[in-house]
């Protein structure tokens, strides 16, 4: 099922097995992540059921290169894929130690051959999108903020109540912390994480936690 969460903001919760899907209904379809390919089944009748058609999905911008978040991206033909050039080298040649498809079962992997770029802001219309480079769960990361509706998509950077592992390749726990550090700066109430729960309200106690945890490890 697809929850829409504000006007035009559509979740699909992964349950575990793969990410959360995000729907932007702006300009374009748009989509954030794509969820694990076991996934595939539910997340196509989910877009069905919500009245919008897989082909219709125009771009689909990527938190970062693990199989988990892109194993779906075989079910949207026109969409144009787009992932830190970083992460998305392991994903053309199939890397399945980067990629994590070593555990997540995986049979597709995109062939990306657009690259986010520091700085570029995606405007959707309704969404406005600025591309956050952060790096610490994989060294390819990257967040979406819209500052205007205090929107973070925060892929496996942070979640409502913990952090993404860095014990993965490329993946750094110094890094994460100051990554979490920028994310602490920025004014949002809706946390929208790649794994688990939304979190609405106010972000300060659980950014603070992590960087607490974390620091632990760094
Ligand atoms: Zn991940």
């Amino acid at each position: 099922m697809l929850k829409e969460i504000l006007p035009n903001l559509f979740f699909f919760d992964g349950r575990g097995a793969g990410s959360n899907v995000f729907l932007l209904a702006g300009k374009k379809i748009v989509l954030i992540d794509s969820s694990a390919e076991s996934n595939a089944v539910q997340l196509k009748s989910a877009i069905e059921k919500a009245g919008f058609g897989c082909g219709q999905i125009a771009l689909i911008l990527h938190t970062h290169g693990h199989a988990d978040h892109f194993g779906c991206d075989f079910l949207f033909p026109n969409a144009k894929i787009l992932m830190n050039k970083f992460d998305a080298k392991f994903v053309n040649s199939r890397n399945l130690e980067f990629t994590a498809a070593s555990m997540i079962p995986t049979k597709s992997f995109p062939q990306i051959n657009s690259f986010f770029r520091k700085n570029k802001i995606i405007n959707l219309g309704s969404f406005r999108l600025e591309l956050l480079f952060t790096p610490g769960h994989t060294k390819g990361s990257i967040c979406f903020f819209d500052e205007k509706q205090g929107l973070l998509f925060s892929g496996d950077t942070l979640f409502n109540c913990g952090f993404g592992r860095f014990d993965l390749p490329s993946g750094n726990a110094s890094e994460l912390h100051s990554s979490i550090q920028k994310i602490l700066e920025l004014k949002f109430n809706l946390l929208l994480p790649g794994h688990g729960q939304i979190l609405q309200g106010s972000q300060k106690n659980n950014i603070l936690n992590a960087l607490e945890a974390i620091a632990c490890f760094g």
